[in-house]
């Protein structure tokens, strides 16, 4: 990562990049933190931008300042895809030269009734081969692929969440909005059923 370490070293010249704002996590994760959020110099109270590379884009997630934790009061930091369209010329170097994380991706869970194939969509069992499959792309496996903050439903919007409980390992379940952080009433949602899985990025 050439480009992409001499680019940090020259926005952040005679700074230990224990000390930086700008810096490179495990060396594949680029971590930049806003130096205009808050009056502390303290780098760990810093709003945090985290960039890494998955299925040949560049992803991001906004972070709470180290000193509070990985996660926001309403929940974790979802991953987005970034525009380089308007990115800085660090961001697009690291977007050329940055290693490849597996993709975490949702896929519509497929139920074998019979000899047919079905999706459960909306609540109701539709044959698969009557309805779109879903392969929704929803960020980089920067540590445990479960770990990855699940994407909203495509179907309606709500949250989807583990729902393994009599299902195969693995099955995630639309239940719509919280109640209260976390908390779901399970009869909510629109009761659309997906997988999560782990892609490696083709070669
Ligand atoms: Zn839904």
């Amino acid at each position: 990562m050439r480009e992409t370490t001499r680019l940090l070293d020259r926005i952040e010249p005679d700074t230990p990049p224990s000390r930086r704002y700008s810096r490179l996590l495990r060396s594949s994760l680029l971590e930049l933190r806003d130096p205009n959020d808050g009056q502390d110099p303290d780098p760990a109270t810093k709003t945090r931008h985290q960039y890494a590379r998955a299925g040949g884009v560049l992803w991001s997630r906004r972070l709470p300042p180290e000193s509070v934790g990985d996660e926001w009061l309403d929940g974790p930091a979802r991953w987005e895809r970034v525009d380089l369209g308007h990115a800085s010329e660090l961001l697009r170097a690291f977007a050329r030269e940055g290693p490849e994380f597996s993709l975490a991706v949702l896929r519509r869970q497929r139920f074998y009734v019979a000899a047919d194939d079905e999706y459960c969509v909306r609540g109701v069992y539709v044959d698969a081969t009557d309805e779109l499959a879903i392969d929704l792309p929803y960020g980089p496996v920067t540590d445990a692929w479960w770990d990855v903050p699940l994407p909203q439903c495509p179907d309606c919007g709500g949250d989807v969440v583990w729902w393994e409980a009599g299902y195969v390992p693995g099955t995630r379940r639309c239940v719509g909005a919280p109640l209260r952080r976390g908390e779901y009433l399970p009869d909510r949602g629109c009761g659309s059923m997906f997988v999560v899985a782990s892609q490696e990025t083709e070669r």
